[in-house]
């Protein structure tokens, strides 16, 4: 359903696909619990308590929160959520410590304005500070989860390091639905990008371009035939195959 700001759609059954303003989050049902998968930026938390919401769930029933990684754009509401509720946010190991605050492996939108400037860069960053872009991420109570622990949650998300976009980035693998949250790791389209379709976030954005490929031959091992990417809409498409358009488009890369 479109709602002003986001869509959310059930793209599997208990599987809630948000496409938010400038990035996506997901919400995992299992009766009147959830787990939510990022949460766009800080400025997007009406939104991602209205799509809790339209998912028939209380935004205090959430048994935890999941970052792919620890950047502003996904993790912006984790530390509401903490506050509020009291509900655990995790994250992989090796992205603990941006997600705690200590560290920060991000480029800022003034980074990017004055290495790749365009009309649609600018509007992009203009957005991004808008929607709380320069709020530092800080989840004080993040915690680091382990294999057991994500299969005990909502959903039985599978943890798939796919680490290049940030070191500790990674994608969730849903077996019941088929489906593979991708992050940043693989995306749909996004504000700074012209195409759309299965790509690469511009490699501005790539902490480490080489693990980002390899991120990719990580993902192409999946049986998944839904792509739920952390820009862009969502996509029903064998993961093998959308990573083979990337990796072709990779060398045509224009913008
Ligand atoms: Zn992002």
């Amino acid at each position: 359903m479109k709602r002003a700001g986001y869509t959310v759609t059930e793209a599997a059954p208990d599987v809630f696909f948000v496409e938010g303003p400038a990035s996506n989050w997901t919400i995992l049902r299992r009766g009147e619990r959830f787990t939510l998968v990022d949460g766009g930026y800080p400025g997007d938390l009406p939104l991602v308590r209205e799509s809790i919401r339209d998912a028939g769930l209380d935004p205090a029933d959430g048994d935890a929160v999941l970052v792919t990684h620890a950047h502003v754009d996904h993790a912006g509401t984790a530390a509401h959520f903490a506050r509020q509720y009291c509900t655990p946010v995790f994250s992989s190991a090796a992205e603990h410590r941006q997600l705690v605050g200590v560290e920060k492996i991000q480029v800022s939108p003034g980074q990017v304005l004055v290495r790749a400037w365009k009309p649609r860069v600018l509007r992009w960053g203009t957005r991004a500070l808008r929607a709380g872009g320069r709020t530092p991420v800080s989840v004080l109570t993040a915690e680091v989860w382990d294999d057991a622990l994500l299969a005990s949650l909502p959903g039985g998300p599978v943890a798939v390091p796919t680490p290049g976009h940030t070191p500790g980035h990674t994608s969730f693998y849903l077996p019941a639905a088929k489906a593979v949250i991708t992050g940043d790791a693989l995306v749909t389209g996004h504000a700074i990008s012209t195409r759309n379709g299965p790509q690469s976030l511009h490699p501005i954005f790539q902490h480490d371009g080489v693990r980002a490929d390899s991120a990719l031959a990580e993902l192409a091992g999946l049986d998944a035939s839904l792509i739920l990417p952390g820009h862009g809409p969502a996509l029903k498409m064998g993961i093998v195959e959308a990573v083979d358009v990337v990796r072709r488009r990779a060398g045509t890369r224009t913008s």
